[in-house]
């Protein structure tokens, strides 16, 4: 039966990076159909909404997206259009895969051993979006509670961050989690928070995260507090499998942990929640080289990877896995990017890297 997958190509680099995913998709003649939607800036002006509800729908009905950057037009008062998707689908789980691929630059001196997930929670914390203005001359009346109730006395130029952190939330992207880590055959899960300090939020999350580890008996599980960890990943990133971990840290660990294999040009990730998911790569629509054939594909094509592993199409994922580190090892059809420092042979452009990839792909 055919599969129809909604494809959103986005701004910027968005339509030349998707038209190679296209093409190495085609090279597998899987039973696949692209259910293709415009979203972002690209659409604004017709439909005045960077997110209109047939991108919703579509992905609905689908249940499966894949898409590239999109841009939020700044001060127009429009929600960031990768914000009101996780909300709306509930699409609580990021996950972000790290793994080191040969021949990309990396500063770690032996980064062939990191192959290891982020799991951040995605709907709450600092990133909840309950903030108080500072406020001097007026009655501030959180900042009132917080002397009567708590017996807090902040000056009156204070700005104020909620963190909420749910059993709920907590209880079901540790079981993601764990729920990943088995169905992907992975060894451990580890917990990332600071819960010797915020006891009432992170502690909720390192108590629910011990709570369901019972869970899994199968899968080791232990517990790191998020600056030893920051530590730990420079030091020893080859001792982890899959993090689990709440909002805010998880935004940070997983850009370090990018940062570890090549960054984010290379970094594949993906948004899912317990109905639908959105795969996507992780940077964002580089303006500055749009239109110029220029943009490195891996991070979507690896998104794209993680979308056909997603719904079962584990031989072609496997596959155009292969291919894409087989056209980096060799470093001969490779965007700039991707060149060594001091290599004057000329760069491959986005659609010639991605023709050496079809041509890996077709090899074997
Ligand atoms: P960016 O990731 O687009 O670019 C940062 C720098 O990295 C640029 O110099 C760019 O040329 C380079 N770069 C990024 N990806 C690359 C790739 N695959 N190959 C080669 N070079 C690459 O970040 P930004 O400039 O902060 O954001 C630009 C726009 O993208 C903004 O409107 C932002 O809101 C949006 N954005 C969207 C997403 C998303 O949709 N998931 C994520 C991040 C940013």
């Amino acid at each position: 039966m055919t599969r129809t997958i909604t494809l959103i190509p986005g701004d910027g680099v968005g339509p030349e990076i998707t038209e190679v995913v296209k093409k190495c998709i085609a090279a597998f003649h899987l039973d696949i159909e692209w259910d293709i939607q415009q979203a972002g800036a690209t659409v604004m002006h017709e439909e005045n909404t960077p997110l209109p509800e047939r991108v919703l729908e579509s992905i609905r009905k689908n249940g499966v997206a894949l898409k590239g950057p999109v841009e939020t037009p700044i001060g127009k008062g429009f929600r960031s259009v990768n914000v009101q998707l996780r909300q709306t689908l509930d699409l609580y789980a990021s996950v972000r895969p790290c793994k080191y691929y040969e021949g990309i630059r990396s500063r770690i001196t032996n980064p062939y051993a990191i192959d290891l997930v982020i799991v951040r929670e995605n709907t709450e914390d600092l990133y909840a979006g309950i903030e108080f203005m500072e406020k001097c001359g007026e009655d501030n009346p959180l900042i009132r509670f917080l002397k009567e109730q708590k017996g807090v006395d902040l000056e009156c130029d204070t700005g104020l961050s909620i963190k909420p952190i749910s059993a709920r939330g907590s209880e079901r992207i540790v079981r993601f989690a764990f729920e990943y880590a088995r169905r992907h055959g992975r060894k451990t899960v580890c917990a990332v928070d600071k819960a010797n300090i915020m006891k009432y939020s992170d502690g909720l999350f390192m108590k629910t995260a011990e709570e369901v580890s019972r869970r899994y008996p199968d899968i080791p599980y232990s517990h790191k507090l998020v600056d030893n960890m920051c530590m730990q990943l420079v030091q020893f990133p080859e001792k982890y499998d899959v993090l689990v971990l709440p909002n805010l840290y998880g935004d940070i660990i997983s850009d370090l942990t990018a940062g570890l294999v090549g960054g984010l040009g290379v970094a594949p990730g993906a948004n899912m929640g317990d109905g639908f998911a959105v795969f996507e790569a992780t940077h964002g629509s580089a303006p500055d080289i749009a239109g110029k054939d220029m943009v490195n594909p891996t991070g979507m094509l690896l998104s794209a990877m993680l979308m056909l592993q997603h719904i079962g199409e584990t031989d072609a994922a496997r596959r155009l896995e292969y291919a894409v580190a087989t056209v980096i090892r060799e470093k001969k059809r490779v965007t700039a990017d991707l060149k060594n420092e001091g290599d004057r042979t000329p760069a491959a452009g986005t659609a010639a890297m991605g023709e050496a990839i079809v041509e890996k792909i077709r090899e074997g």
